[in-house]
């Protein structure tokens, strides 16, 4: 569905140049999802912006269905972590979730019936003519939830969506994600800088090192498929899973081989 390949980023801010990515590979397949972490700084929001077709790769690609993306494919929606600023101040809810189908083209019945099924699936069908500055700021990021959900996107891209609401609402939103995976069965790529969000959520786990950004290794979640806060993240594995995260970011952090490019024996 979704592949990115040698994908490098080259920030030119005239004498000082950054590279926030060096060589990033992966494959997504269709219905997967896939969490991608990585320290803050490491280049989770420019990979996003590449794939989105927001931004021109240096060097490398990404094709979604085979096909290269050189603009924002037509297939796709993004949830950006800064709901505030993501949504139209002036518009109410159901316009916010409204416009991207009026743009896409779609007959008025079939909108109204997209955005009253995504503002429910969000647990929002009573807000609909509220102003997004009435609603608290987990609703807020419900809403731009909707709003991709409604799009009914092949890939949904998701840059640290929970970073700035409280824990409580966090969790609440992290199991509302993994309900609309299941129920649409869309691909999801899921970045975060929080290692335990990630392995909650992901069938896999991409680990990126710190800048210059490679992934370094590519973990499945054999956690099984229904997952609930609670039993979830008291299960061994998941810890075992999480400490294993945390210590590739760290080795990451102080420049020491990972276990794939790592010779024989050498563990
Ligand atoms: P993350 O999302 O993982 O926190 P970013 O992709 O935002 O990381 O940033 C990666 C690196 O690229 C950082 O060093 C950042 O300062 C730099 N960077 C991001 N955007 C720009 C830009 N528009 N111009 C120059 N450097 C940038
Ligand atoms: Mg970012």
């Amino acid at each position: 569905m979704l592949d990115v390949r040698g994908l490098k980023k080259v920030y030119n801010g005239g004498a000082r140049q950054v590279e926030a990515i060096r060589d990033l590979t992966f494959t997504l397949s269709a219905g997967e999802l896939v969490c991608l972490v990585g320290p803050s700084g490491c280049g989770k929001t420019t990979l996003l912006k590449c794939v989105a077709g927001l931004l021109t790769p240096t060097s490398g690609e990404v094709l979604l269905q085979g096909r290269p993306v050189t603009g924002p494919p037509p297939g796709m929606a993004v949830v950006f972590q800064e709901y505030g600023r993501s949504l139209f101040p002036w518009l109410r809810v159901g316009e916010n979730v409204d416009l991207p189908l009026r743009q896409k083209g779609l007959p008025k019945a079939r909108r109204r019936e997209l955005v009253t099924e995504a503002l429910a699936a969000v647990g929002l069908a009573d807000a609909e003519s509220a102003y997004p500055w009435q609603l608290s700021g987990g609703m807020q990021q419900r809403v731009a939830i909707a709003r991709a959900v409604a799009f009914e996107p092949e890939v949904l891209l998701m840059d640290e969506p929970f970073a700035a609401v409280d824990a409580q609402t966090r969790a609440d939103l992290e199991d509302l994600v993994r309900a609309l995976w299941h129920k649409l069965g869309v691909t999801i790529l899921f970045v975060t800088h929080d290692i335990d969000e990630a392995v909650y959520l992901g069938q896999r786990v991409l680990i990126l090192s710190s800048s210059p950004t490679v992934v370094r290794e590519e973990l499945t979640v054999d956690l099984p498929d229904t997952r609930d806060q609670l039993h979830t993240r008291g299960h061994p594995r998941f810890t075992a899973l999480r400490t294993h995260v945390q210590e590739q970011i760290q080795a990451a952090k102080r420049g020491l081989p990972s276990p794939s490019a790592a010779g024989d024996g050498e563990e």
